[in-house]
């Protein structure tokens, strides 16, 4: 058994993401709950701004660098992660839960025969222990659980637990790795140019079936920028080829908790609201006054998307 928390960082670009803020953040607070070390792990090649990890509480990151790291990949970064968990004896391991860490936290887990608690919403340590919760029965339910193996792996839903300032001493060590093992690795990235992406937008507006064309659209694109918000969509729409897949959100799309949800011409299923209920505020626009969106908005709007989101983003702009 070590004493020591580990963070892991994760990088796009050669700038680490705002998630891996939030896992620092989440990481220090726990360890000094637990009265344990923390430090960070991040890897690529350069990375810009690491330094700004010691904002949030842990100060002492430890950067594996190689110009073949630059883009994530799944057999180089286990290894890495794993070895450098062993090496400083990690109890515990954060991740945020994103494409990346939900990807690299089973992998990890697997090699150092830890249990491993996905998408937490809440972290809390109770008598020594951390007591995990995170929806289950795809957002309908809540579950409080605790690992018992000796490491144990936590993955963080991103927008939830915002990162805390602290600010610590930073120290950087930058260790080269030797030959790593690319054979699966991402070689691309394709951005949707000048597009939030819905996963860290901190207000989202999605659109579904209920605006009946491709074309009208639209009147969702111009909410969100008068909001300067995401655009996010239901798999209905996705599925009819109205909008990219990126832009889904749900149990097969992506998990979102923005300040600001508002779903327009969404019917609310199931499937839908696991991706979305975390948000903080939602606003519901659907003619169905009994459409089960209702359910879990915090302000509903019984109408026509077509009669309301032009006025609404004519009211948003006049407030610019
Ligand atoms: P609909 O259910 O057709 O709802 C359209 C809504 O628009 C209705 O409530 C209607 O009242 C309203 N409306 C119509 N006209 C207007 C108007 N003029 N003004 C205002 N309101 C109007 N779905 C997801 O979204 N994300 C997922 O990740 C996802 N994963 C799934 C995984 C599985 C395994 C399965 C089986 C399903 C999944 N689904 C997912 C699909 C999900 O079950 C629903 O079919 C989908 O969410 C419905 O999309 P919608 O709300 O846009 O369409």
């Amino acid at each position: 058994m070590g004493n020591t928390i580990l963070a892991i960082l994760e990088q796009r670009e050669g700038k680490l993401k705002k998630s891996a803020f939030e896992a620092a953040s989440v990481a220090a607070k726990l360890a000094k709950d637990l009265n344990l070390n923390v430090q960070a792990v991040a890897i690529g090649s350069e990375i810009s701004n690491l330094d700004e990890v010691a904002k949030y509480g842990v100060g002492n990151i430890t950067h594996f660098k190689n110009d073949s790291l630059a883009n994530y990949s799944s057999s180089a970064y286990t290894a890495v992660v794993t070895e450098f968990a062993r090496e400083i004896s990690a109890d515990y391991l954060v991740f945020a839960n994103t494409s990346f860490g939900k990807d690299l936290a089973p992998r990890v887990s697997v090699k150092l025969d830890a249990g491993c608690l996905f998408d937490c919403v809440k972290l809390e340590v109770s008598s020594g222990e951390v007591i995990a919760t995170r929806p289950i029965y795809a957002g309908k339910a809540l579950m409080d659980a605790k690992l018992k193996s000796a490491v144990k792996v936590f993955t963080i839903r991103p927008n939830v637990f915002k990162p805390v300032e602290e600010s610590v001493t930073v120290e950087i060590s930058t260790k080269d790795v030797d030959a790593p093992d690319t054979s699966t690795k991402v070689v691309e990235f394709k951005k949707a140019e000048g597009k939030l992406d819905v996963a860290e937008a901190d207000i989202i507006v999605s659109g579904g079936r209920g605006l009946k064309t491709p074309e009208d659209f639209k009147m969702v694109e111009e909410l969100a920028d008068a909001l300067g918000a995401a655009v996010g969509a239901s798999r209905a729409v996705v599925d009819a080829g109205w909008r990219p897949h990126r832009e889904q959100v749900g149990q097969t799309g992506k998990t979102v908790s923005p300040s600001l949800y508002v779903a327009c011409g969404i019917s609310g299923a199931i499937q839908h609201l696991a991706g979305m209920s975390s948000s903080k505020y939602i606003v519901a626009i659907n003619k169905d006054k009994d459409a089960p969106i209702f359910g879990v908005a915090d302000y509903g709007i019984a109408g026509d998307v077509f009669e309301i989101l032009p006025e609404l983003t004519e009211a948003i702009k006049s407030l610019n």
